[in-house]
């Protein structure tokens, strides 16, 4: 399936069971696409792999909103309905491609993820192998499986099987070089594979430097900066305030640990910070893991930008509209944060979408409060396309379904979001990092000689067929599976 409902792991955390609804759903959808695929004189599976599968999933996904919106959202109704997918009839594949397929945006994933599979990390962090180990997907033939998390799959799932024109490389928490399964040097070694591939032009990965200022004497992490700052190729800076040693975390605001990293990146002329706030993951210390450090130090520091990856976004937390009674957790930790601090909306607090998109997508009432308040209180130009791929699979079907998505007249009118329009949509995609990043969207990104932009067809082709299952995702699925991951 293109889009799982409920939760998929990034090996990081239990996904909860499948709730009826989602089983419900995925019946529907399986159901549905059998006849569907016969019609069609395809597969099953190769029917769910077109944008008509992506439809079929949407359409489901919305037929069965309401149930959710009437166990608990605080002040809707069972009748009231806040997203929905604008889809044509599954059936009409032409009419599928053109609405969900490549409208020509400017696309900028500022959160994705592959790992390098031969680095010392595979030695020195036994944690972080064990998890990555079970976002291999199934069926990788490779005689390393963490091979088919590599810097070829990574060009493969962003920019031959998704629409995606520039992306953003992180990684997950580590101390340094030494446990890091994306090292910065790396990064850029993958900014530098994907120009080569595409015979220069303009870069499409840009390269994130995660600090760990915690885990050794200050000075350290400065001299660390000094020297990625000076190779010229830092994207941006990012920190993970909820991991450190011994399971501690530390806050931006501290005079002897954040502060002076955030100065530093300020005195270098490095005018992005980005910070994971919000989803909790294993071994994170959940008293440093709230958005408000990072929007204290976005008051103290004016003239620098700071983004709010995930955008507090939490499992579990259901996702109504703002309430200043229960502002501790999700997205509305955010907004008081913002609130407490009085940053307008488009000032200098960003936020990003990765996995929180794709974990509120199949439930489209909570889509619409979490970008509904994204859109209006952090503000319409500063909220940023993200999806953590390639965690799970090619973006694509993310990049479709929001392609889809619309926030209804009522809970504009009731609630104060905008409308997603196209002009919006195309901020959101791409628009917004232009500017954050000083990227110019109309760069040739993909000239008609690029020899990556020119194989995207026949890779196309090849996933057509069958014999590539592109969208595939790669998290653990069930408690199961997570648990194999901890035996590990
Ligand atoms: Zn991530």
């Amino acid at each position: 399936m293109p889009l799982v409902p409920g939760e998929v792991s990034n090996g990081e955390f239990v996904p909860s069971l499948p709730s009826a609804r989602d089983r419900a759903i995925v019946a529907e959808i399986l159901n549905r696409a059998e006849g569907l695929a016969r019609r069609q004189a395809t597969s099953r599976r190769q029917f769910l792999q077109s944008a008509s599968g992506v439809a079929l999933s949407l359409a489901v996904f919305d037929a069965c909103a309401s149930d959710r919106a009437s166990k608990g959202v605080a002040g809707s109704s069972s009748t009231s309905r806040g997203g929905t997918f604008a889809v044509p009839d599954p059936a009409d594949a032409p009419a599928c491609a053109s609405v969900l397929g490549d409208g020509g945006e400017f696309i900028v994933d500022m959160h994705t993820h592959h790992v390098m599979p031969s680095g010392p990390w595979r030695q020195s962090a036994p944690g972080t192998v064990s998890m990555i180990r079970d976002l291999v997907p199934a069926g990788c033939a490779a005689p390393d499986e963490f091979e088919c998390l590599d810097r070829t799959h990574y060009v493969h799932d962003l920019f031959l099987a998704s629409d995606t024109t520039v992306a953003m490389l992180t990684d997950v928490p580590n101390s340094g070089p030494i446990d890091a399964p994306m090292p910065f040097a790396d990064a850029v070694g993958t900014s530098d594979f994907a120009l080569d591939l595409a015979h220069g032009g303009v870069h499409r990965v840009l390269s994130q430097s995660v600090l760990a200022p915690n885990f050794a004497p200050i000075g350290t992490t400065l001299d660390i900066m000094d020297a990625q700052v000076a190779g010229g190729r830092v994207g941006a800076f990012k920190a993970y305030t909820a991991w450190g040693p011994n399971g501690r975390g530390y806050d931006l605001t501290d005079p002897a640990v954040g502060l002076p990293m955030v100065q530093r990146a300020h005195d270098l002329g490095v005018k992005v910070f980005c910070a994971h706030k919000g989803l909790p993951l294993q071994r994170f210390d959940l008293s440093h893991n709230s958005p408000e450090d990072l929007v204290a130090v976005a008051a103290m520091f004016p003239d620098m930008q700071f983004v709010v990856f995930h955008s507090g976004f939490e499992r579990g937390v259901n996702e109504g509209p703002y309430d200043p009674a229960r502002a501790t957790r999700g997205t509305n930790s955010l907004i008081a944060a913002l609130d407490r601090h009085a940053i307008p909306p488009n000032a200098n607090v960003w936020c990003e979408l990765g996995t929180t998109w794709r974990e509120v997508l199949s439930s489209p009432d909570q889509a619409a409060h979490v970008l509904g308040k994204l859109l209006s209180r952090v503000g319409e130009d500063r909220v940023l396309w993200g999806t953590d791929a390639i965690w799970y699979g090619s973006p694509q079907p993310q990049i479709m379904a929001f392609r889809a998505f619309e926030i209804t007249p009522e809970y504009q009118a009731r609630y104060g979001y905008p409308a997603l329009t196209p002009e919006l949509k195309l901020k959101v995609f791409g628009l917004n990092a232009a500017r954050l990043l000083g990227l110019d969207p109309a760069a040739a990104y993909c000239a008609p000689d690029d020899p990556l932009a020119a194989a995207k067809p026949a890779v196309a082709d090849l996933h057509a067929s069958g014999m590539v299952d592109p969208w595939r995702a790669r998290g653990p699925l069930t408690r199961r599976d997570v648990f194999r991951v901890f035996r590990n």
